[in-house]
Formats: structure tokens, C-alpha cells, sequence
């Protein structure tokens, strides 16, 4: 008999007969004999309309009140799965994130688990009840409502997993398990039956959602086994992810292709070129708990220099006016932008054995007319900054480039 915790996202609870679908697939895991933990998510659109709604209200919302907001869509889930289940004569019990305890810091909206009480869990997996535990939240030590930031759901699942030290943690989506990229995006794409913790850190981190980066990285942390598997098909081992390298298997060079429309550049124009620039822009950025990613600052003329960042989308006007009120003491020319980028990235742990990945990447971009704007570099990734109209093209080509593509499976 084995723990296994088993995490639904909003597609899998997206309507009432899904979330039956769930609550019978949670029965044949208990008829199995083993004990089961579920997280789910809301039911897939309810928490972009509660962010919708947020912004009806405020342009750029209170965070502890986002938060209250936010957590409503899965306490609607775990909820209707109790009494799915107990429908069908499975014991249930269902919890928010505040009641397990799931203790978290006091980033509003992007809050961190920091602490897991796994009491009331325990007893209920004693008494033989299915415990049913609201994803993507939390409570902060002053007792608020937290939430996890956008996918968290796959966060709070490893983060149990880990807590109870369960045996698996099965992530069910609406894809088969971890692919060379996103199969909406490629159809070409091809299903890979593990994956290392690196390159799914690295594929997490650059934009692929099938798993949150938090996730992989709780899960590398705590050593958990996760795997990754359709809740819509029946059987199927999906994606598991390893943290040995199989010395005796062929890694491709490049084994996945990440996107991420969630991206702004910020241009900082005629700043002084001196020590400490690039701290008095980014220090204040950074005071604002905004996320910077690519950064380039070109070679200064004249005495003055450019500065280019990247910062999430989301945080794109919040960067922009935050900057634009410190625009004299930094001694900006003009401080401007685009919220019309994307990241594409390659990654594989085959790279660090071989030259000129890169170059074929830039190759394959060029010919296709896609001018890059920003370049960022890894021991096992290259990513390209360049205008979201080519996102899916630069995919693509890409993924074929790379010998990706399913009939060219070699
Ligand atoms: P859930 O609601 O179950 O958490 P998500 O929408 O967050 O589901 O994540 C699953 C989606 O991730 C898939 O439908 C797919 O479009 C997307 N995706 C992006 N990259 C990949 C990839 N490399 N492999 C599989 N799916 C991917
Ligand atoms: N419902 C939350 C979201 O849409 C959390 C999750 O689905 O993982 O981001
Ligand atoms: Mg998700």
C-alpha cells in the first residue's frame, strides 16, 4: 500500500461531469488499497475571470485582497469532489489551504509554502477518508489568505507530497505527460517518457506551464517522485521526471523547446555610464518584488549607455511608471518599452557537450526572418527575446531544427 498524491488541474474539474471523472479515478486508486491525498484546482477559467473581476475593480488590485479573491475558485472544487466522491461511497474529507495548515510567507499573489502541518491529514488517512486539500493557497503568519502565483496548484501537490513523504505525486492534465514542446503549439511534438529534474527545472522556468517551476524544484528539494499523466485517458505511464542522468542513454542535444508570451522590455535610454547604474535601476525594480529576467546594458558612448530588461508582463506598467518617477535622479534620457515580446528557449543537458547549438539556433531564426532583440545563455539552454507574432513560428522551426519533430525520431 502506497501514499500516492494525485493533483487535478482546472481542464480535469472543468465541469460537473469532470469532476465525477476525477472522484472515480480517486476511487480505483483507493480500491487499489493505496491512501490518497488530492489537490485540485478551480475549474479551468474561473480564476482568470477572478483576476478579470479584481481589475474591475482596481488597476492594479490590493494583493491581500487578490488573494481572498483568488482562493474562492478551489474551495469550490475540493468541495464538489467530497461529495462526488461520497456519492459513490468513498469517505471524503475536503480542506482549504488555511485549515491543513499550508503556512506560507507574505507575498501576496506570489506567496511561498514555507511549512506544512500534515495532523489533520494524517488522522483522516487513518480513518481510511480520501483528503481533498484546495491547491494554490495558503495562510501567512498574520493569518491572511495567500495564494501561490499562477499554475500553484502543481506546487501545493509536491509540497504535500513532500510533507507526507508520499510515495508518488501524479500532476493530471489535459496532455499524456511532458512533451518536446507544447503539443498545441507543435503537433509534431513527442511525448518523452522521463525527463531529468534539470531540464524540467529549466523547461518549467522558461515558460512551459505543464508544471509549475516551483513544483520542480519542491520536488527536487525533497526528492520527489513526480510524474506527470492525462486525466482524460485511461492507462498510460506519462512523463516521469528522473534525477539520475542515464549514463548509458543518448541524450539528444537539444531535448525541449520552451515559450513564454509572459514577457515586457523595458529600455532604460541615456542613463550615465557609471559604477552603480545598473543598481540604481534594478535596486528600486527589485524593491518593488518585480522579477527581472534578460538584461542587457550595451557598451556606454559619449558617456551615457542603454539598458534593456525583462520583467513579467503583469509587472510591465508597474516597471514602467515606477521608473518613470525616478527617471530624473537616475538621469534617463527616456525610459520606454514593448509588452509585444516572447522567450523561446531551447534546452537539453546534451549542450554542455557540444558547440554550436547556438549557432544553429540563430541560423534557423535568420532564415525565417526573426529578428532576435535579446540573447540569454545557460550550460543547458539559449534563449531568444524577439516580437510575439513570430512565437509560434520560431517554435517550429525550432523543434525541427533540432530533430524534434515525431517523424524524424531517430
Ligand atoms: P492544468 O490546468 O492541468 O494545470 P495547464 O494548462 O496548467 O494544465 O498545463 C497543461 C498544458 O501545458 C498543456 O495543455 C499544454 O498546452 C501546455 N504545455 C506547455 N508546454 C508543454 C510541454 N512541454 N509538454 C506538455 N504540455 C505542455
Ligand atoms: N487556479 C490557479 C490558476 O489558474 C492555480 C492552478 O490552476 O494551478 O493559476
Ligand atoms: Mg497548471
Amino acid at each position: 500500500m502506497a501514499l500516492i498524491v494525485q493533483k487535478y488541474g482546472g481542464t480535469s474539474v472543468g465541469s460537473a461531469e469532470r469532476i465525477k471523472n476525477v472522484a472515480r479515478r480517486v476511487a480505483a486508486t483507493r480500491a487499489q488499497g493505496h491512501d490518497v491525498v488530492v489537490v485540485v484546482s478551480a475549474m479551468s477559467g474561473e480564476t482568470n475571470r477572478l483576476v478579470a473581476l479584481a481589475h474591475e475593480m482596481q488597476e492594479f488590485p490590493d494583493p491581500r485582497e487578490m488573494d481572498v479573491v483568488l482562493a474562492t475558485g478551489e474551495q469550490v472544487t475540493i468541495g464538489l469532489l467530497a461529495m462526488a466522491l461520497k456519492d459513490i461511497g468513498v469517505d471524503a474529507k475536503s480542506y482549504t489551504g488555511w485549515q491543513v495548515a499550508v503556512r506560507t510567507d507574505r507575498a501576496h499573489t506570489k506567496a511561498r509554502i514555507e511549512e506544512i502541518d500534515d495532523g489533520k491529514m494524517r488522522a483522516d488517512l487513518e480513518a481510511g477518508r480520501v483528503v481533498i486539500v484546495a491547491g494554490f493557497q495558503g495562510i501567512t503568519a498574520d493569518g491572511d489568505i495567500s495564494t501561490l502565483g499562477r499554475g500553484g496548484s502543481d506546487t501545493s501537490a509536491v509540497a504535500l507530497a513532500a510533507a507526507l513523504k508520499a510515495d508518488e505525486c501524479q500532476i493530471y492534465t489535459d496532455v499524456d505527460g511532458v512533451y518536446t514542446t507544447d503539443p498545441r503549439v507543435v503537433p509534431e511534438a513527442r511525448r518523452m517518457d522521463t525527463v531529468t529534474f534539470d531540464e524540467m527545472l529549466e523547461l518549467a522556468s522558461l515558460g512551459s506551464k505543464v508544471l509549475q517551476i516551483r513544483s520542480v524544484e519542491f520536488a527536487g528539494k525533497y526528492k520527489v517522485r513526480l510524474r506527470v499523466l492525462s486525466s482524460l485517458i485511461e492507462g498510460g505511464e506519462g512523463t516521469l521526471i528522473t534525477f539520475e542522468e542515464d549514463e548509458n542513454m543518448e541524450r539528444a542535444i537539444v531535448s525541449g523547446i520552451a515559450f513564454d508570451k509572459n514577457q515586457a522590455r523595458i529600455n532604460v535610454r541615456g542613463v550615465p555610464d557609471k559604477p552603480g547604474i545598473a543598481y540604481q535601476i534594478l535596486g528600486a525594480v527589485a524593491d518593488a518584488n518585480i522579477e527581472v529576467d534578460m538584461i542587457i546594458q550595451n557598451v556606454g558612448e559619449q558617456g551615457t549607455t542603454d539598458f534593456s530588461f525583462t520583467v513579467p508582463r503583469s509587472d510591465y506598467k508597474a516597471t514602467l511608471e515606477l521608473l518613470h518617477n525616478s527617471q530624473s535622479s537616475l538621469g534617463a534620457a527616456a525610459i520606454d518599452g514593448d509588452d509585444t515580446v516572447c522567450k523561446v528557449s531551447i534546452v537539453g543537458l546534451g549542450m554542455r557537450s557540444h558547440v554550436g547549438v547556438a549557432s544553429t539556433m540563430f541560423r534557423t531564426l535568420a532564415e525565417e526572418g526573426i529578428n532576435i532583440q535579446m540573447i540569454s545563455t545557460s550550460e543547458i539552454k539559449v534563449s531568444v527575446l524577439i516580437d510575439e507574432k513570430y512565437m509560434e513560428l520560431a517554435t517550429r522551426v525550432l523543434h525541427k531544427a533540432f530533430g524534434l519533430d515525431q517523424n524524424q525520431a531517430g
